[in-house]
């Protein structure tokens, strides 16, 4: 089972150049389930992955999860782009960012939500990193 983001709730062929937020989606599937209309079981489907990425090397999210209300909620950040493998390279410092931000590769990050309680996750952002936001 490989991880991509096309796997991430929200994800999918997303090719806008800039910052892509992901808030509204995120909220009409949070508020959906508030009203039942889709299961814990629909939303809180975490890839193994991601959860154990999200175990390791989440940063505490500003905000309690919204299906469970743990304070446990974290934001993992995922970088795509060449020459890093296919299922891409979870993020573990604000100076790898800064650094994978200076580089010549045109990287596309893609900030999830996870909940490690209850399996929540969401797509937060997307935004793009390297060379291409440079010479926009
Ligand atoms: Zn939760």
């Amino acid at each position: 089972m490989s991880f991509r983001p096309e796997t991430l709730r929200g994800g999918g062929a997303n090719h806008s150049p800039g910052m892509v937020d992901f808030r509204l989606a995120r909220n009409s599937v949070v508020s959906e389930f508030r009203k039942g209309r889709l299961s814990r079981i629909d939303v809180c489907d975490a890839h193994p992955e991601l959860l154990r990425v999200a175990t390791h090397l989440g940063r505490p999210a500003p905000e309690p999860c919204p299906i469970c209300e743990s304070p446990g909620l974290v934001h993992v950040t995922y970088v795509f782009g060449p020459r890093i493998p296919a299922s891409g390279r979870a993020v573990s410092s604000q100076a790898e960012m800064v650094k994978l931000d200076r580089g010549n590769r045109e990287l596309t990050a893609y900030v999830v939500e996870v909940c490690p309680e209850c399996s929540w996750n969401h797509l937060v952002r997307s935004l793009p990193l390297g060379r291409r936001r440079r010479e926009a």
